[in-house]
C-alpha cells in the first residue's frame, strides 16, 4: 500500500477508516482530482469497528422522521449503494423485510411507521395481513406487517474496502496504525474531517467543540441460528420498534453469507462504562428507559430470554437453536438532558468538520452522507 504520512503537507486529512471516512475520502478525490487527501486509521486494518460489526442491512428509509437527514440520506443512500454495488461487483441481495405487529395492540405503531415510510417515499412499501405475511415468510406469525421489498443485505466492510480501493486508485493515501490527534492534524492539513465513530466526541472536544452530546457506546450482541434451521427464515423479520428510541429492535436476519442472526441486544459497553456513567445524560436516559422498559437491555442480560422472544415471530424457533455470535458497539450520541440524539449530526470547529452522531442507517447512507460532508468541506475550503 502506498503511504504518505502527515509529515508531508496535505489538503485534507480524514480521521477514521470506517465506511464514512472512506466514502468521504473517495467523494473528495472524485471532486478534486490531484488534491492531497490522507485517511488516518488507528487500527491495522480498515472497517474494524461499527462498519465491520453490524446487521448488514441496507435500510429502505421507513423509520425516520420525515424531513430528517436520516430519512433523506437513507433513501438516497440506499439507491446509490445498490447502483454502486452493481457497478463494482459487490454482492448484495434484496431479500425484503417484514416489520411484524404481533397483535392488535401494535397496530397503531405500525400505522405510524407506514405513514413515515410513505412520507419518506420508500419504494414498494405495502401493508400485508396475517395471510399476506405468511406468503412472504411462511414460518412467521403476526396480526399484520409492513413489507419493504427494497430492503437488502450486504457486507459493509466489503463496501468500505471497495471505497478505499477507489480512493487509492484516484491517488489517495491511507495510513493504517496511525492514531491521529487534533493538534497533529491541525499542524499538517489545511482541513480535516473526523469520522471517528465512538471517539467522535473526544476528538471534537479536543478541537474546542461543546462536550454535548457525548457518545455513549452500546454493545449489541448477536446470536446465530443453527444452519439446519435456516430454512425457517427467508429474509429479514423485524419487530415494531418503540418510536421514541433510535434502535430498531431485535431482529431476525438472513445475512449475505446465508447465516441467520438474532440481535442486536443493547447494553452500555463495559470498557467505557465509567466514562458513560460520568455523563449526566446517561443517568437521565436510563431513568426514562426503565419506564418504557427497553427490551434490548433485558435481552443483553439474558440470551435465553432474547432467543425465546424470537418464537413470538417464528414459533418453530427454539432458544436451543441459537449460539452466541459476534458483537458490535454502536456509537450513539446522548445529549446532556438524556435524549438519545436521533438524527445524524455534523458540526464544525476551526478548519474541521466532525461527524458527531452517525448510527444506523449511516452505513446505508454512506454515499449520500459523503456528498453532504463534501459539500460542506468544499464550502469551507473555498
Ligand atoms: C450492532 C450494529 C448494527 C448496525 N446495523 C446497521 C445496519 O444494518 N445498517 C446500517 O446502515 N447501519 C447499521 N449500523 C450502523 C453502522 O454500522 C454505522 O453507522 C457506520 O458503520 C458508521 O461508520 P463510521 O465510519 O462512522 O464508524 P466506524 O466504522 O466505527 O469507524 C470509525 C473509525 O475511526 C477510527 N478512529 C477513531 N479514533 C481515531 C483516531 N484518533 N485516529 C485514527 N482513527 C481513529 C476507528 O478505529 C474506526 O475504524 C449498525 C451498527 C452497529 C454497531
Amino acid at each position: 500500500m502506498h503511504t504518505v504520512s502527515l509529515r508531508a503537507e496535505c489538503d485534507l486529512a480524514i480521521v477514521g477508516g470506517g465506511i464514512l471516512g472512506l466514502a468521504t475520502a473517495r467523494e473528495m478525490l472524485l471532486r478534486r482530482p490531484g488534491a492531497v487527501v490522507v485517511v488516518l486509521e488507528r487500527e491495522r486494518e480498515l472497517a474494524r469497528h461499527q462498519t465491520g460489526r453490524n446487521s448488514g442491512v441496507i435500510h429502505a428509509g421507513i423509520y425516520y422522521a420525515p424531513g430528517s437527514l436520516k430519512a433523506r440520506l437513507c433513501v438516497d443512500g440506499a439507491r446509490g449503494l445498490y447502483a454502486y454495488c452493481e457497478e463494482h461487483g459487490v454482492r448484495v441481495e434484496k431479500r425484503g423485510k417484514l416489520i411484524v405487529a404481533r397483535d392488535e395492540s401494535e397496530l397503531p405503531r405500525l400505522d405510524e411507521l407506514e405513514r413515515r415510510g410513505r412520507a419518506n417515499e420508500v419504494p414498494g412499501l405495502r401493508r400485508v395481513d396475517a395471510d399476506g405475511l405468511r406468503e412472504i415468510e411462511p414460518h412467521a406469525r403476526g396480526a399484520a406487517a409492513l413489507h419493504s421489498p427494497e430492503t437488502g443485505v450486504v457486507d459493509f466492510a466489503e463496501v468500505a474496502r471497495s471505497f478505499a480501493a477507489d480512493f487509492q486508485a484516484a491517488g489517495g493515501h491511507i495510513e493504517l496504525g496511525h492514531r491521529a490527534t487534533v493538534a497533529e492534524v491541525r499542524g499538517r492539513a489545511r482541513f480535516a474531517v473526523f469520522c471517528a465513530g465512538s471517539a467522535a466526541d473526544t476528538l471534537a472536544v479536543e478541537a474546542g467543540a461543546d462536550p454535548d452530546p457525548r457518545i455513549v457506546p452500546f454493545r449489541g450482541a448477536y446470536l446465530k441460528l443453527r444452519p439446519e434451521k435456516s430454512e425457517l427464515v427467508r429474509g429479514l423479520i423485524y419487530p415494531v420498534p418503540d418510536p421514541d428510541l433510535p434502535f430498531l429492535g431485535v431482529h431476525i436476519s438472513r445475512h449475505i453469507d446465508g447465516n441467520i442472526s438474532l440481535g442486536p441486544s443493547a447494553l452500555l459497553a463495559p470498557n467505557r462504562l465509567v466514562r458513560s456513567l460520568a455523563w449526566p445524560g446517561t443517568w437521565r436516559m436510563a431513568r426514562r428507559w426503565w419506564r418504557t422498559g427497553i427490551t434490548e437491555i433485558v435481552h443483553a442480560v439474558s440470551a435465553r430470554r432474547f432467543a425465546r422472544e424470537a418464537a413470538d415471530y417464528v414459533p418453530e424457533l427454539d432458544p436451543g437453536d441459537f449460539t452466541p455470535w459476534y458483537a458490535g458497539v454502536r456509537a450513539q450520541a446522548v445529549a446532556r438532558d438524556g435524549r438519545l440524539v436521533d438524527d445524524f449530526v455534523i458540526s464544525e470547529t476551526e478548519r474541521a468538520l466532525h461527524v458527531r452522531n452517525a448510527p444506523s442507517p449511516a452505513a446505508t447512507s454512506s454515499l449520500a452522507l459523503a456528498r453532504l460532508i463534501a459539500d460542506r468541506v468544499e464550502r469551507s475550503l473555498d
